[in-house]
C-alpha cells in the first residue's frame, strides 16, 4: 500500500501535531512519581483519593499547556490536505479528551476532526495498548491494516503494531525504531510531500 492510498489516518497529538511542551521530569517531581515510572500507570495504581487529586493537578497543568499549543512544522497543511482529500481523521492521545479538543482549537484544526473521533485517556487504555485504534477501526468500519497511526514516539508505533495498523514516525531526524516503522518523515511537511 502506498501512503497516498491510505484513507484513514490517526494522529498522536503532543509532539506530533503540536510542538512538544510537556516537561515530564518536572511533572514527575511535582507528583512524586519515580523517574522510571510511566505517569499514567503510576497514577492508576494509587489509592483512589490520591489518584483523583493528582489527576486533577495534571489536568490543570495540561490545560495551561493546551491553551498555549503551537502547531508542529507542516502539521496544519498536512491535516488540511488529508481532510480536503476526504480522508477520515482521528486523534489518539494519552492527554485528556477535553484538552485534545482545546489543543485542536488552539492550532486551528478542530474543524478537520469529527469530535467523536478524538480519543483521549478516558476513552481507551493508554498507548501502547491498541484499544483506541481498535475502537476507531470499529467506528469507521475499516480494517486496521487500512489505517495508519502517525506519532513521534515509540508508544505510537507499538500501538499501531499491536492493533495491526501501518505506522508513521515524524518529528525525529533519525529513526531509533525502524522495526516498528513503516514510513519515517522528519516532520509533517516531509510527510505531506510523500503523499
Ligand atoms: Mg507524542
Amino acid at each position: 500500500m502506498s501512503l497516498a492510498g491510505v484513507r484513514h489516518w490517526v494522529f498522536d497529538m503532543d509532539g506530533t501535531l503540536t510542538i512538544a511542551v510537556h516537561d515530564f521530569p518536572a511533572i514527575r517531581v511535582a507528583l512524586g512519581i519515580p523517574a522510571q515510572d510511566d505517569i499514567l500507570t503510576h497514577l492508576a495504581a494509587l489509592p483512589a483519593a490520591e489518584a483523583a487529586a493528582k489527576h486533577a493537578w495534571l489536568l490543570e497543568h495540561e490545560r495551561e499547556l493546551a491553551l498555549g499549543s503551537r502547531a508542529a512544522p507542516g502539521a496544519v497543511a498536512l491535516v488540511r490536505e488529508l481532510a480536503g482529500r476526504g480522508c477520515r481523521l482521528g486523534i489518539l492521545t494519552r492527554n485528556a479528551r477535553e484538552l485534545a479538543h482545546l489543543t485542536l482549537q488552539a492550532i486551528g484544526l478542530a474543524d478537520c476532526f469529527d469530535p467523536a473521533d478524538v480519543l483521549g485517556r478516558e476513552d481507551a487504555r493508554p498507548k501502547p495498548d491498541p484499544e483506541g485504534l481498535l475502537k476507531l477501526s470499529q467506528a469507521w468500519d475499516v480494517a486496521p491494516a487500512a489505517m495508519v497511526m502517525v506519532g513521534d514516539y515509540r508508544f505510537d508505533l507499538d500501538c499501531g503494531r499491536a492493533a495491526g495498523t501501518r505506522t508513521v514516525l515524524v518529528n525525529l531526524p533519525d529513526n531509533p525504531w525502524p522495526e516498528q516503522t513503516d514510513w519515517h518523515a522528519r516532520d509533517c511537511a516531509a510527510l505531506q510531500r510523500m503523499l
